[in-house]
């Protein structure tokens, strides 16, 4: 289990709470403005609504509803790491209780996501990079 996390990286930095096992565990992280109670997705060092340098690090709701969304029908540029050939996907705002909209993949049939469904964080490993290390991505998923 320790080697595993080891091995693994968060797709990006500071976007998820450590260790990286069990990935049922990982929580997205946000950062929560104590001037003006601003919610940001990822640790930052300063509020992008005031300014302020009074940011306290918090792990997001693991649920959300989704806000709005739109199916991508071709595959994107650069480096794409989902499924060859291209299978269309949803991607959506899921807007969480905490006050804040992520942007991220939605991991259901493109013909049953709706606007308002409960939806549910799910982390997975997205890919194996060069160095052998475990990318550690998230998306949402209907919730049950
Ligand atoms: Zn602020």
């Amino acid at each position: 289990m320790e080697n595993r996390d080891k091995n693994a990286i968060p797709v990006r930095e500071d976007l998820l709470t450590r260790p990286l096992y069990p990935l049922e565990e990982v929580r997205l992280v946000g950062s929560r403005c104590g001037d003006c109670n601003e919610v940001m997705l990822g640790k930052t060092l300063s509020c992008s609504n005031c300014a302020g340098e009074n940011m306290t690090e918090i792990p997001l709701s693991k649920t959300g509803k989704l806000w709005t969304y739109t199916i991508i029908r071709h595959r994107p540029p650069g480096q794409y790491r989902g499924p060859d050939p291209f299978v269309p996907f949803a991607e959506g705002l899921v807007e969480l209780p905490d006050g804040i909209r992520v942007l991220s993949v939605l991991d259901c049939d493109i013909e049953k996501v709706k606007i308002g469904m409960d939806l549910e964080l799910l982390v997975h490993e997205l890919y194996t990079n060069g160095q052998g290390q475990t990318v550690v991505a998230f998306k949402f998923k209907a919730a049950e």
